[in-house]
């Protein structure tokens, strides 16, 4: 996991380059301790202060309490230097503000969010900001997993 980032710290490895994560649920603190674990610099925020009991007690980043969409919160995380902003909180709304403005606003070369709904992936597409579906990776995992009627098949049908 994370081969790429891997490689790419040994050879070009930043003091000063780190990552801002929106969301400190499920996903986000597992990303922000897997990353942090990594020797990458995390700064993690979240609306909610209880949700950073999420984090491992190892986790060697920053937690930032602060509505994500708000200017004032990702500048104050320094999001003008970050090297990347990956927006995982629970709202789509919310995670395309936060990457349109990590892209628009402040530049940000690689910008993810996560996105619930698969048909909303257009809006993200038009402006350079790539994103993960959980339905759609888990639609691709169960169609490797299901033997008895591959569902690529069905699309071959259509
Ligand atoms: P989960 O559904 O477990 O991935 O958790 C999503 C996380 O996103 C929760 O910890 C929420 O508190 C957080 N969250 C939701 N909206 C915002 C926001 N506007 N700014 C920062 N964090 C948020």
């Amino acid at each position: 996991m994370f081969s790429k980032l891997l490689t790419k710290k040994k050879k070009n490895k930043k003091k000063d380059s780190y990552i801002i994560i929106a969301g400190c649920g499920r996903l986000g603190a597992n990303l922000a301790n897997t990353l942090s674990a990594l020797g990458e610099n995390v700064i993690i925020i979240d609306q909610n202060q209880g949700s950073f009991r999420k984090l491992a007690p190892s986790f060697g980043g920053i937690t930032m309490t602060g509505d994500a969409t708000e200017i004032a919160v990702l500048d104050n995380a320094g999001i003008k230097k970050a090297t990347a902003v990956i927006s995982l909180t629970n709202k789509d709304n919310t995670n395309i503000m936060v990457a349109q403005l990590a892209k628009k606003m402040f530049n940000i070369e690689q910008v993810i969010a996560r996105l619930y709904d698969p048909e909303c992936e257009c809006v993200y597409r038009e402006f350079g900001i790539e994103t993960i579906c959980p339905a759609v990776l888990s639609m691709q995992e169960i169609d490797k997993l299901l033997t008895t009627i591959p569902l690529a098949s069905m699309e071959d049908e259509e």
